[in-house]
């Protein structure tokens, strides 16, 4: 089927959501290799490059993990675990291939259950280092050629430098363009809210990168033709964690009684923020970004100066987010079992609460079952800034 006459912008991006998949799935019809990924780590620049389309895996939080469980220990973060049950369940049956980058022990120590259980006709496990000095930039460039060099292998297809330059361009588009709707949360109440801006995150990671521009920029026509609202009197909330994909949390902060204006998270501004430098050659300017510029926990910046410094190096960009999008409140979501961001939990909460906003911490299961006890924390805490 192809893209529905006249469907456009958030209608567009709920049937995306809803039904996860159904655009690749029409690709794959079409011929198209279809290569799922998993984190923000993945340079998906160079799977553009190679001429497949890049899959943003998700789990489902409202499905039991049945089967995913007889292969990984449960010690592995729910996510990951959620994720793979869906696979081993052939909810991907139209994934040609997978990339796993080095993001966690959850990922790095299952990547073998991935390749041999799945069994897909690529798969490739990218080894990203997590220090960032300049032996590492040199370490990731060698590892992007290694990559570049199995996509060529399993495409056919030369990867040239013109190549990563023209992805490259379409990805920073995407991500301007992400970032454009983004300036429209700053209004107060928000010219789109949490809820549909969730949508349209995990309905681009759908799509190839033309096609994601295309929504985004429809998106934005949308929702800026929107009455501008009288001024908002809810509590402005920024929501931080690791791939927090679906509705669910959203739809319990604004339901509780606020407004989500910003997050933090991995399929949101932590993939749009920061561009590919133009000016550099491209494996170098790859690296930078996703080694440097990305702002994930497993990413060890060291500026070799003070604590306050390696914090502001590290969190910065939480405080420069409150400032923007006028936050009144931080909700750090993490997922059980997630020792990067685990470990992070008590120098983020107290680098953003030095700034003056309370900061609510909960860990959960990546699942909708303890979503009623999640909302009544969000409730408590919500009356608490009143
Ligand atoms: S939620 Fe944490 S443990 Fe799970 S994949 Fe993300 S970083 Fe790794």
């Amino acid at each position: 089927m192809a893209e529905l006459r006249d469907e456009k912008g958030l209608a567009k991006a709920e049937r995306y959501y809803t039904d996860y998949g159904v655009r690749a799935r029409e690709l794959k019809a079409e011929g198209k290799k279809i290569i799922g990924y998993i984190s923000a780590l993945c340079p998906v620049e160079v799977l553009t490059a190679a001429g497949v389309v890049p899959f943003r895996l998700k789990g489902n939080v409202n499905e039991a993990i049945t089967k995913g469980d007889a292969y990984m220990e449960t010690i592995v973060c729910p996510f990951v675990r959620s994720v793979f049950d869906s696979a081993i369940k052939g909810k991907f049956n139209f994934i040609d291939g997978m990339v796993l980058p080095h993001q966690c022990d959850s990922l790095d120590r299952t990547s073998d259950v991935w390749r041999d259980y799945l069994n897909l006709p690529y798969f490739h496990f990218l080894n990203a280092p997590h220090v960032t000095d300049d032996p590492s930039i040199e370490f990731m460039k060698e590892l992007l050629k290694l990559f570049i060099k199995t996509l060529e292998e399993y495409t056919g297809k030369k990867i040239t430098d013109e190549d990563l330059k023209q992805a490259i361009a379409k990805h920073n588009e995407n991500r301007r363009l992400m970032r454009g709707l983004y300036e429209l949360r700053k209004v107060n109440p928000p010219l789109i809210s949490g809820v549909e801006m969730i949508k349209v995150l995990i309905a681009a990671m759908g799509l190839p990168v033309d096609e994601s521009n295309k929504l985004i920029t429809e998106v934005i026509d949308e929702v800026k033709a929107r009455a501008i609202p009288s001024n908002g009197l809810k509590k402005r909330i920024m929501i931080i964690g690791d791939q927090i994909d679906s509705v669910d949390i959203m739809d319990a902060i604004e339901g509780a009684g606020a407004y989500l204006v910003m997050d933090d998270i991995s399929v949101g501004s932590k993939m749009y923020w920061q561009d590919i430098d133009t000016d550099k050659e491209p494996l170098q300017a790859i690296a930078e970004r996703y080694l440097r510029k990305l702002k994930i926990p497993t990413n060890f910046v060291d500026t070799g100066g003070t604590y306050e410094d390696n914090l502001n190096a590290r969190f910065g960009h939480m405080r420069r987010y409150i400032e923007e999008f006028k936050v009144d409140g931080a909700i750090l979501f993490i997922y059980k079992y997630c020792d990067p961001y685990g470990f992070e939990v008590p120098a983020i909460k107290s680098y953003i609460e030095s700034a003056g906003v309370p900061v609510l911490y909960l860990e959960d299961e990546y699942s909708t079952s303890t979503i009623a006890r999640m909302k009544t924390r969000i409730e408590a805490f919500l009356e608490m800034m009143a």
